[in-house]
């Protein structure tokens, strides 16, 4: 994947700390504010946490990345990509796509009357292949 063409894409400036997260979150999937912290500082020694959120934040609002939430945990950040569900190991905690389609579960809530629903976070809670 061409990180640097995704920042240009988003008519963001290409920086080595996006470039380093960008590279991060394709590599390890989801990881929390704090994950890119830990990484970051390993290659830029004087980063504060503060540029590590003002580089997420900007990239969130211009949908190069996007947050998951998750219920009592830190919020993990991914690569913007087509529309999934996340799977909590509740023994590891790791978050795990999960390529579900909720067209389904879209027109049944919608069948049910009194809203116009247009979109679903589903998460799941279980225990991942490593843990089981
Ligand atoms: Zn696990
Ligand atoms: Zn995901």
């Amino acid at each position: 994947m061409e990180y640097d063409n995704l920042l240009k894409k988003n008519n963001l400036k290409t920086t080595p700390q996006r470039l380093l997260i960008i590279e991060k979150l394709h590599k390890e999937g989801h990881l929390s504010v704090d994950d890119l912290y830990i990484a970051l500082k390993e290659r830029f020694i004087s980063i504060s946490l503060a540029t590590i959120y003002k580089n997420i934040n900007i990239m969130t609002q211009k949908s190069v990345i996007q947050e998951v939430k998750i219920p009592n945990q830190k919020s993990v950040y991914e690569l913007t990509k087509q529309e999934h569900s996340h799977v909590v190991c509740s023994k590891c905690n790791n978050i795990y796509d999960l390529q579900l389609d909720t067209h389904d579960l879209l027109k049944q809530a919608n069948s049910l009357g009194d809203f116009c629903i247009s979109s679903s976070v589903v998460l799941f809670n279980g225990t991942c292949k490593e843990c089981m």
